[in-house]
């Protein structure tokens, strides 16, 4: 079976623990470098972007992950976890940095005031029927390079359009909180790449 780390700085980590056991994979909380070393792939929950950046850095996982990640780690971010993998960020405080590896834009807090907070299905690229995307002040994607491929986009309401997963390689983005659902096929789809990638 494969272990896949849940970056446990801040965030919902439990949920995306329980939400990867029930797919049959191992999960462990990484916190420092050693806990790192003995994952296969890594997820990034959704929390506070801006925090999660500090705290990488503070607990000086920031270059150890960006390591990994360049050596072909699998990794899945949901909402703030997004933000962390995309290689441009908009609407970001000062200084932010993230880690990078997906070839997209984002923007931070991008659906606005009154569509913060919302719930709608989506269709998802390698899914079958449709999931439950719960977004809780998520960004979107602004821009997709040639390297990375849309997964999913909102079908309507006012963001209609609006990109919300995207996959490059081994890397899995998602605005949304599929952790949150109990709905475990995003998770799924992970683990697949996961597995497909280390054997
Ligand atoms: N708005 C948060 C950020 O910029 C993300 C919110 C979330 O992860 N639910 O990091």
């Amino acid at each position: 079976t494969v272990t896949v780390g849940v970056l446990a700085l801040q965030g919902d980590v439990r949920e995306h623990v329980h939400a990867l056991e029930s797919v049959g994979a191992h999960a462990v909380p990484v916190r420092r470098q050693r806990e790192l070393d003995t994952v296969d792939a890594l997820v990034i929950p959704g929390g506070e972007s801006t925090t999660i950046d500090k705290l990488l850095r503070a607990f000086e996982l920031f270059g150890p992950v960006q390591e990994r990640l360049r050596d072909g780690m699998p990794a899945y971010g949901s909402c703030a976890g997004m933000i962390l993998l995309a290689d441009r960020v908009l609407g970001g405080i000062e200084g932010q940095q993230t880690l990078g590896g997906i070839d997209v834009t984002v923007r931070r807090n991008a659906f606005g005031r009154q569509v913060e907070s919302f719930e709608t299905d989506l269709d998802i690229a390698g899914i079958d029927g449709p999931v439950h995307g719960v977004f809780i002040r998520a960004p979107w994607v602004e821009e997709v390079g040639p390297a990375a491929t849309v997964l999913a986009r909102v079908e309507s309401g006012p963001a209609a359009g609006r990109i919300v997963a995207v996959r490059q390689g081994p890397l899995l983005v998602t605005s949304f909180h599929p952790e949150v659902t109990g709905d475990t096929r995003v998770h799924q789809l992970f683990v697949e790449i996961v597995r497909d990638t280390v054997q």
